[in-house]
This record gives C-alpha cells, sequence and structure tokens, in this order.
C-alpha cells in the first residue's frame, strides 16, 4: 500500500499524527506539504508576515524530522485542488490522507479533492477532541452555550494517551519528486520579527513542558493578569498542531497540580472545542453574525478611529499597549484582546469584522474559528456572547488587571514614568505630575480619541434602535 500523508498546516508534527501512524503501518509513505498560492502568493503572504514566520519555521522542523526519520516532505507547488489528485495518479498512490479542518473554504476544498479522489482520499479527526458535528444536545441539535456543551464534552471525553513520535519512517519511494526549497520569509518579501514565539515541534514541546512545569499551579488566578505571564502561550502550537490538543490535554489533565487550575485550562481548552463545532455547524458565521437581528448594524466607517485603533494611539493606555502588543509580537493576551475588541466594537462602533481582519493579519496564533468567535462574542452578536450592552470601562480594567501598569509601561514606554495612578487615565493627571513623567498630552501621547460615557452612551442608543427595530 502506498499512501500520500498529505500535511496541511495545522498538523505539523510527527508525534500523536494518526494519518502518519496509519500510513506507516499499511507500507509505503509519501509525505507531501502543498505550497498553495492561495497562502503563499508573496503579496498574501506579506499581509500575515507573523503567521507565515510561525509556519516555515514549523515547516522546516517538520521536514528535518522527516530526513532524521529516513525520509524526506515533499513540497510542490500549486492549487492543492489540482495537484493532489495527479500527484496520487502519477505517484500511483493507493490512499492520501490528511486532518480535517472545519472551516467552509476548506471543507470545499476537501469536497473537490474527495470528488477527483473518491474513496482513496481519506480525512481523519484530530484538530479538536471530539469530531466536529458529534456533540449535540437532547434536541439532537448543535449547542449554543458553551457551559452546557463543555458539560457535555466532558461527559463523553475519553482522551487516550498520545502516540510518540514514529521511530523511523520508510524511505520515500522511487518516484519523481520535486526537491523544491521551503520559501524563506525573504523570498516572500516580510521581515523577519525577532520577538515572535519560535515555530517547530521541538520548541511547542518545550513550551508545554515549562507551561506544565512552571505556570499551571496557579493558572487560574495569573491568567487575567496583563502583566504577567500566567498563560500557556501554546495558542499558535494548537493553530498550526505542532503539538496535538490532545497532547495538550493529557499532559496537563494528569499534571500534579491543583484541581481548579487544571480545570480552568482545559475549559479554556473546550473554548476552542467550541468555536471549532460552532463554526462546523454554522459555517456562514465568518460572514455573518450569529445574532440574526445583528444583521445590517449601523457600524460606523471611520478610518482616522481605526487607524488610531490598529497603531494604539487611541488615548486609552490598555487598548494602546494591546494594540502594539499585536504588532510587536504577534500576540495579545487574552484580557487585553477582549478590552481591546470591545472598545474598537462599542467605544468606536467600527464593525468586528475589521477588528477580526486585523486580528487574523498580525495574530501568529490568528484562527479563522476563534478569531470570529473571540470577535462576535466582544460585539455581543456571537453564540454564547457577553451581552451587548456590557461595556468594558479600559480604565477600570485596567487598573484591575494591569494594577501596577507594567504592561502598559512595556507597549506603551511614553508613559513609563506616569505613577501607578495615573498610568491607566494620564488626562487625569495634575500638570506637574505629567511633566515629571515627561507627558505632553496631544503631543508625545494623544488625549483619548472618544469619552468613555459618552461613547458608551452612543452604542447603546444605537443598539437598541437596531435591536428593537420592527421586523418585517
Ligand atoms: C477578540 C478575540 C480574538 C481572539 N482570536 C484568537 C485567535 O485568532 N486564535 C486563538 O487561538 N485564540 C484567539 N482568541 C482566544 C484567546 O485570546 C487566545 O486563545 C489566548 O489568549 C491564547 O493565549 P494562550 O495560549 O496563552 O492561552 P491559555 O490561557 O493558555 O489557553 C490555552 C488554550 O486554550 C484556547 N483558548 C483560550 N482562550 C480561548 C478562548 N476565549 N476561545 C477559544 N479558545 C481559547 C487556546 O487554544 C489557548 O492556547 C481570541 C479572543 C478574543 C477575545
Amino acid at each position: 500500500m502506498r499512501t500520500i500523508v498529505w500535511f496541511r498546516g495545522k498538523d505539523l508534527r510527527i508525534s500523536d499524527h494518526a494519518p502518519l501512524r496509519d500510513a506507516i503501518r499499511a507500507g509505503e509513505v509519501i509525505p507531501l506539504f502543498v505550497l498553495d498560492p492561495y497562502f503563499f502568493a508573496p503579496e498574501r503572504a506579506q499581509r500575515l508576515p507573523h503567521r507565515m514566520q510561525f509556519l516555515l519555521e514549523s515547516l522546516a522542523s517538520l521536514e528535518k524530522n522527516i530526513e532524521r526519520l529516513g525520509s524526506r516532505l515533499v513540497l510542490v507547488e500549486g492549487k492543492s485542488t489540482e495537484v493532489v489528485p495527479a500527484l496520487a495518479s502519477r505517484w500511483k498512490a493507493d490512499r492520501v490522507v490528511a486532518h480535517r479542518w472545519v472551516e467552509p473554504f476548506a471543507r470545499e476544498r476537501d469536497e473537490r479533492v474527495a470528488a477527483a479522489l473518491g474513496d482513496r482520499f481519506a480525512l481523519y479527526e484530530g484538530e479538536t477532541l471530539l469530531p466536529p458535528g458529534t456533540v449535540r444536545t437532547g434536541d439532537d441539535k448543535p449547542f449554543s452555550v458553551y457551559t452546557p456543551f463543555a458539560r457535555a464534552v466532558r461527559r463523553s471525553l475519553h482522551v487516550s494517551e498520545p502516540e510518540p513520535a514514529p521511530k523511523r519512517l520508510p524511505a520515500l519511494p522511487d518516484i519523481e519528486a520535486p526537491r523544491a526549497p521551503l520559501p524563506t520569509l525573504e523570498s516572500l518579501g516580510i521581515e523577519r520579527n525577532p520577538n515572535l514565539l519560535e515555530g517547530g515541534e521541538r520548541a511547542g514541546r518545550a513550551r508545554l513542558d515549562a507551561f506544565v512545569r512552571d505556570r499551571l499551579a496557579g493558572y487560574a488566578s495569573a491568567r487575567d493578569r496583563l502583566d504577567e505571564a500566567g498563560t500557556s502561550r501554546l495558542s499558535a502550537d494548537l493553530k498550526f498542531g505542532t503539538v496535538s490538543v490532545r497532547t495538550v490535554w493529557s499532559r496537563v489533565a494528569a499534571a500534579d497540580a491543583p484541581k481548579e487550575d487544571i480545570e480552568k485550562l482545559t475549559n479554556e481548552l473546550l473554548w476552542r472545542e467550541f468555536t471549532h463545532h460552532t463554526l462546523w455547524d454554522r459555517p456562514n458565521l465568518l460572514s455573518e453574525p450569529f445574532r440574526a437581528d445583528f444583521q445590517g448594524f449601523p457600524w460606523k466607517d471611520d478610518a482616522a478611529w481605526l487607524e488610531a485603533w490598529k497603531s494604539g494611539h487611541t488615548g486609552y493606555p490598555v487598548v494602546d499597549a494591546s494594540a502594539r502588543q499585536l504588532l510587536g509580537e504577534g500576540y495579545v493576551h487574552n484580557r487585553a484582546r477582549m478590552i481591546s475588541a470591545s472598545f474598537l466594537t462599542k467605544h468606536l462602533g467600527i464593525s468586528y469584522k475589521r477588528g477580526e481582519a486585523h486580528y487574523l493579519a498580525f495574530l501568529t496564533d490568528g484562527d479563522w474559528a476563534q478569531n470570529n468567535s473571540g470577535w462576535q462574542w466582544s460585539a455581543g452578536c456571537g453564540c454564547d456572547a457577553q451581552p451587548y450592552f456590557r461595556v468594558f470601562n479600559p480604565v477600570t480594567q485596567g487598573e484591575r488587571y494591569d494594577p501596577e501598569g507594567g504592561y502598559v509601561r512595556r507597549w506603551v514606554p511614553e508613559l513609563a514614568k506616569l505613577p501607578n495612578k495615573f498610568i491607566h487615565s494620564p488626562w487625569l493627571a495634575p500638570p506637574d505630575v505629567l511633566r515629571a513623567a515627561g507627558v505632553r498630552l496631544g503631543e508625545t501621547y494623544p488625549r483619548p480619541i472618544v469619552d468613555h460615557a459618552q461613547a458608551r452612551e452612543r452604542f447603546l442608543t444605537t443598539a437598541k434602535a437596531h435591536l428593537g427595530r420592527d421586523r418585517p
């Protein structure tokens, strides 16, 4: 039996990889990665610089690991829906195996490949803990509320021991396989960002080890602190599959750590699960709000405000810190994502879709299901979302989750010398305090572009009018 193992960017690992394991058991193996111009055209790649960097490092690590096991990762350029069936014929492959993706565009891709290959094409589960579409309410419907979903998953979930990496791979069969090199950041016209996490399976496993050893105990209380490294930082690994979600779940569940920390972390993994299952069941969520009454919402189209939000110049320190963290290290703390998304959609009244696209462009962990869910949740239009009338106050959120201002001082250095009392509200500082800290409002740091109370009122009035309107 000759099998093509089609790695597709969400399973860039050799351990706990069921398609690879089964292919090895069955005989000859051709590891394949397709450089689809949909993702790799330089104009597109440049718009996703951080994800590209992490992806290329992860691919290089996969390439090395496969070589070390005695084979080679074959890289082929082209549209995957055309290239994969063509290669399967040319290489006389009996099977093509890959992991399932949940996004609508990915499902369409897989349908096309399946139409060409028939039952020679097999999709494996593994991106999520349970197969999408299998967690159902008593009425056999998809869940639209997280807590009962999580309860139902916990009831039926039995995570078996993740598979170790294979000891070796059969040598590549005698086929005409191109020897194209991996693209480099340089060849794609992307400048390397030294502040991103390192991609690849080894780096991902090291992150998991360090988290379980040093930070899992205490996670439940530290995870919300903006000024502490209290979370796992495994989001990009889960996105690119450099570590499988089963591996993270089983390591955490078996760890010697307080129960509440284990439960909190596994709850977050279930949020991830919820977003993927939800997108599977409701594929139009990438283009439509979950709540139908938000259709046609009168979002504002203010280019200057959007730019101030993107570049970190809104005059609200915690919002600005999060914007600069995104551009600086391709990551934003979860609490800061919530504050920042609430600010864009509610204080500025700008559509969540603008924020969603900006985050997807610059987050290393940018994931269609999780990002869309986070944005719709924050705007109030999503599945099990924060109610629309809950508007985060960026000052009190900052004071609560960054009490000493460490997060703001790191990312908004022009405010670094302000005392804690004014670090989240510099416009309230007396002139002598501002002078002593070297802050000139409107010059070295902007005044708030909107007033919190007025912006909140404006959003609530607009939302009430729109959501309460008579429908035909
Ligand atoms: C507006 C907005 C956009 C977001 N966009 C993304 C995105 O593109 N990609 C992404 O992975 N997460 C996204 N999230 C969720 C969350 O912010 C990140 O997963 C988390 O900050 C990653 O850091 P961590 O790995 O240290 O998380 P940890 O706290 O260590 O959590 C462990 C894992 O659980 C999952 N997780 C945690 N929180 C959530 C959540 N609220 N929803 C879904 N899964 C979660 C992630 O896979 C994460 O790696 C978004 C949240 C918001 C509010």
